[in-house]
C-alpha cells in the first residue's frame, strides 16, 4: 500500500494517477521538450511535478492544467515553483488551449497524460492544433505504437488517421513501467507530435473523416464494400481508385480523406 503514496500523496486510480520519479527520464524528456524562457509552455496533469520543475527551471515560468483539487493547491503553494506557475484547477478535456496564446507565441503542450483518458484528450486537443508549435506526451506503449502505425499495420487504425491527419507523430523514449510510482501494469512511450500546416490537412470535414475511420474500423476484417456501404457503394469506390475488396487497414491516409471529401461533396 505504501507504493500509492509518493512525497506524502496518495495516488488517485481514478484520475490516472502514476508518478515519474526516475531522473534519467525525466531529463531525457526535458530534454526532449527543449524549454525556452519565451516558450509559452503547458503541461497538463503537473502531478507532483517531477516534469514541472526541472522544465520551470529552464523557462522561468509555466501554464498547468491539474484536475486534482489537492495538487493544484499543492503546486499553488509550493514555496519556490508556485510563483513560477499560472495554476488552471480543471478538466484539461475541457479546457479551452486556444485562451493561452498571448503575443502570437504558439503553445509547447507537454504531460504524463492520465491513460484512462489519453484518447479523448489527444481528440479535444487536435481541435487546437493551429494554436500548437508542439506536443510532448507519455502514453501507454499500445497507444503511441497506434499513433505512429502505417497502412499494414495491425496497430493502424482510427487513432492513427487522425493522429497523422493533424499531427507529425514520433516516438521519441521508451519507459518501463518502475519508473513511476505506483508502477503501471503496461509500457509506456513519449510521443512527439507536430501539428501538419492547415493546408496539408485537406479534409472538408474531420467530423466525416472520423466518420469514416469508425465505419471502416469498427468491422476492420470485412472489405470496404461492406463495412463502408452505409456511406458509399462498391462502385463509388472504384471511382475513387480505390479497390472495394480491400481492408481497411490497407488504405492511406489520403485515401481516407478523398472517401471523407468525395461524401461531403456528393452526399452532404
Ligand atoms: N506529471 C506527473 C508525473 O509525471 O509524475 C503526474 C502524471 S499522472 C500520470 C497524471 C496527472 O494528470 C495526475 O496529476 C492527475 O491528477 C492529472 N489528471 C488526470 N485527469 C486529468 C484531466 N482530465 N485534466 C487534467 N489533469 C488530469
Amino acid at each position: 500500500m505504501t507504493d500509492n503514496v509518493h512525497l506524502g500523496h496518495r495516488a488517485r486510480k481514478r484520475f490516472g494517477q502514476n508518478f515519474l520519479h526516475d531522473d534519467m527520464i525525466i531529463d531525457k524528456i526535458v530534454t526532449a521538450i527543449d524549454p525556452k524562457p519565451s516558450d509559452n509552455l503547458v503541461e497538463i496533469g503537473p502531478g507532483l511535478g517531477a516534469i514541472t520543475e526541472p522544465v520551470t527551471d529552464l523557462s522561468g515560468q509555466l501554464t498547468v492544467v491539474e484536475l486534482d483539487k489537492d495538487l493544484a493547491e499543492r503546486l499553488t503553494q509550493h514555496p519556490f515553483l508556485g510563483p513560477k506557475l499560472t495554476v488552471h484547477q480543471g478538466d484539461a478535456m475541457k479546457f479551452d488551449f486556444a485562451s493561452l496564446i498571448r503575443d502570437d507565441e504558439k503553445l509547447k503542450v507537454f504531460g504524463n497524460l492520465p491513460y484512462n483518458v489519453s484518447t479523448p484528450l489527444l481528440f479535444h486537443l487536435f481541435e487546437f492544433v493551429d494554436n500548437i508549435e508542439h506536443m510532448h506526451f507519455m502514453l501507454q506503449k499500445e497507444v503511441v505504437k497506434r499513433m505512429v502505425a502505417g497502412p499494414g499495420s495491425k496497430a493502424f487504425g482510427r487513432l492513427s488517421v487522425m493522429t497523422q491527419y493533424y499531427c507529425h507523430a514520433m516516438p521519441v523514449i521508451d519507459v518501463p513501467p518502475e519508473c513511476f510510482k505506483p508502477a503501471p501494469k503496461v509500457d509506456s512511450a513519449v510521443v512527439r507530435l507536430i501539428p501538419k500546416k492547415p493546408e496539408q490537412r485537406t479534409a472538408k470535414s474531420t467530423k466525416l473523416l472520423n466518420t469514416v475511420c469508425l465505419e471502416a474500423f469498427n468491422q476492420r476484417r470485412k472489405t470496404l464494400r461492406n463495412s463502408l456501404s452505409n456511406l458509399l457503394t462498391a462502385d463509388e469506390l472504384t471511382a475513387l481508385g480505390i479497390d472495394p475488396s480491400l481492408r481497411a487497414e490497407s488504405l492511406s491516409l489520403t485515401q481516407f480523406i478523398d472517401i471523407a471529401n468525395w461524401i461531403y461533396d456528393n452526399k452532404q
